[in-house]
């Protein structure tokens, strides 16, 4: 049996995909011993064999539970690497719009988030 704060993440991602309890708690587990480290998205697939929505569905619980948290990077098309420097807020990164690297603008008027890169991170 689940508790409390698992059950509740357990019941929102059960409305949108198929899963198991046992798997929410293997997750836990998984994210239990990788406090204060960021998780990707590919080794997360490899482990749990879950495809990129339902990823982000599960990850999207986590976060709402305060057991993960999302920080932000900006992304150089143009040099295909991540900018230095990790944010809090997605709207931090507004304004840093030239890459340290390449001198490429990042900022686009029609999509202000289009080299905003998100990454997850498990609370310690
Ligand atoms: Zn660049």
């Amino acid at each position: 049996m689940l508790s409390g704060l698992l059950l509740n993440i357990y019941n929102n991602v059960k409305e949108k995909i198929e899963i198991d309890e046992k798997t929410i708690y293997e997750i836990d587990v998984y994210l239990k011993k990788k406090k204060g480290r960021y998780i990707y998205f590919e080794s997360f697939q490899k482990l749990f064999h879950f495809n990129d929505k339902e990823t982000s569905i599960i990850f999207g619980e986590f976060v709402k539970a305060s057991i993960m948290e999302m920080k932000f990077q900006q992304f150089c098309p143009s040099c295909n690497t991540i900018l230095h420097g990790t944010y809090d807020s997605v709207f931090d990164l507004l304004g840093k719009e030239v890459c340290d690297d390449c001198g490429e603008t990042l900022f686009d008027d029609k999509e202000p988030f289009k080299y905003i890169t998100v990454k997850f991170k498990v609370k310690k």
